[in-house]
């Protein structure tokens, strides 16, 4: 039975991040997951992401496996309301000014808040990072409702916020916590880019350690090892374990936790030809009840995401689908639960909960490594 002493389950940024500082500290290692990238996933072309869209100039970790591609900005939104069709920066947007000023005032603040909570993650959990730092605790556990509430950013949210993050995270901005909320609109101040993730660089340093696989059980010893069930029916053993996926499946494999609420969200992508009220360059929002966002990419393709029915008729006057798909999970933004990271001996979880995205995933991937390492190196009793 192949053995290692630590096994990552999970090839997404988390368990890549893990493997990197693994690689470097020459532990021995095996990395067993059903693809790699998981919710950074590209077209068959590797032109179009379906998961995660973009990045901004602040992902440093990130950044030496990226290519950028097109900046990703709010100016390139068209806007939808019946059937007005309206810019972001637009005579309609001169009543917002004073709100926009507010609003803009607060993303310098927490852009500086973020960074400093980055720079301190792969050696201190996140959650100890908010709880530490009373800005971004208080907006943790705040509603984006309230927030807004606050600040009197109805008006600008009924108009413009709530059509451009239901195409980033799918749901009603007002049901998320406020850092959400305000992450998401970063993309405001800090340059963002469609991006082509280079995982063949990533992954070239521990590429014989990873292995293809689905784990479908497992199965704890009483020394505190482990042996993995996988689909292709190979079982593997390892001491210590790194679930590195998504937590809706770690609760299936430990002891269940109290988790955020779900947001799940179905795409095409597809070449075809858009309706004229559609056929703008960039982005087309709409109306939070019609959940749906169309993206017009530069290659001549579109991405299409929708929740409710599928109203792609609505959209479209003919078309062919390239790839469709549901992320389920996409995201957990419904709540401000933390995850305990070290639920078990020996068991240890990497994943987006507590902070989503692509360069927090990467990075909270180092830390639970830098753990591991810790616990191995360190002799404390796990
Ligand atoms: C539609 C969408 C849009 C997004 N947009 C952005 C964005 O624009 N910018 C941004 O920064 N972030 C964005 N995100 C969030 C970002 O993609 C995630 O936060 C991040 O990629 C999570 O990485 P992860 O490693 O924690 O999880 P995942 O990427 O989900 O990785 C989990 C891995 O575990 C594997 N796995 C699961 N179960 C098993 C099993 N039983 N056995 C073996 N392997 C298993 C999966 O195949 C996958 O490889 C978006 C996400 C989605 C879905």
């Amino acid at each position: 039975m192949p053995r290692a002493k630590i096994i990552i389950v999970g090839g997404g940024l988390n368990g890549l991040g893990c493997a990197k500082r693994l690689t470097e500290q020459g532990e021995d290692f095996l990395l067993v997951s059903e693809n790699i990238g998981g919710r950074v996933k590209t077209s068959p072309d590797g032109q179009t992401n379906y998961g995660a869209y973009y990045i901004t100039a602040d992902c440093a970790n990130i950044m030496p496996y990226i290519t950028k591609k097109d900046l990703v900005h709010f100016a390139k939104a068209h806007f939808h309301s019946g059937h007005t069709q309206y810019r972001a920066f637009s005579l309609r947007m001169l009543r917002h000014i004073p709100a926009g000023l507010r609003l803009l005032k607060e993303l310098f603040i927490f852009r500086r808040h973020v960074q400093a909570a980055r720079a301190r993650a792969m050696h201190t959990p996140y959650r100890e990072l908010i709880e530490a730092d009373p800005y971004l605790k208080r907006y943790y556990h705040q509603n984006a409702k309230e927030f807004i509430k606050e600040k009197n950013l109805e008006a600008l949210t009924k108009e413009y916020l709530e059509q451009f993050l239901w195409a980033a995270y799918f749901t009603d901005p007002r049901e998320v916590p406020t850092t959400i909320f305000l992450g998401v609109l970063s993309t405001i101040i800090i340059p963002s880019y469609s991006f082509i993730f280079h995982f063949d660089i990533l992954t070239k340093p521990f590429k014989n350690k990873i292995i293809i696989d689905r784990v479908t059980s497992l199965a704890r010893h009483a020394n505190n090892t482990f042996t993995l069930e996988t689909k292709s029916g190979t079982q593997y053993e390892c001491d210590i374990l790194i679930l590195a996926t998504p937590m809706d499946i770690a609760n299936t494999l430990i002891t269940p936790q109290k988790i955020k609420g779900q947001i799940n969200v179905n795409y095409y992508h597809l070449r075809g030809v858009i309706k004229k009220e559609y056929d703008v360059p960039w982005y087309n929002f709409f109306p939070i009840e019609e959940e749906a966002a169309i993206s017009h990419e530069p290659n001549g393709t579109f991405l299409y995401f929708y929740n409710g029915d599928d109203r792609i008729g609505k959209y479209f006057d003919t078309w062919e689908v390239i790839t469709k798909g549901t992320w389920q999970p996409a995201l957990f933004f419904f709540g401000d639960e933390y995850i305990n990271e070290h639920p078990e001996p020996n068991i240890y979880l990497a994943n987006d909960h507590d902070v989503p995205s692509t360069e927090d995933a990467f990075i909270n991937g180092h830390y639970i490594a830098n753990c591991v390492l810790h616990a191995l190196h360190s002799q404390i009793p796990q």
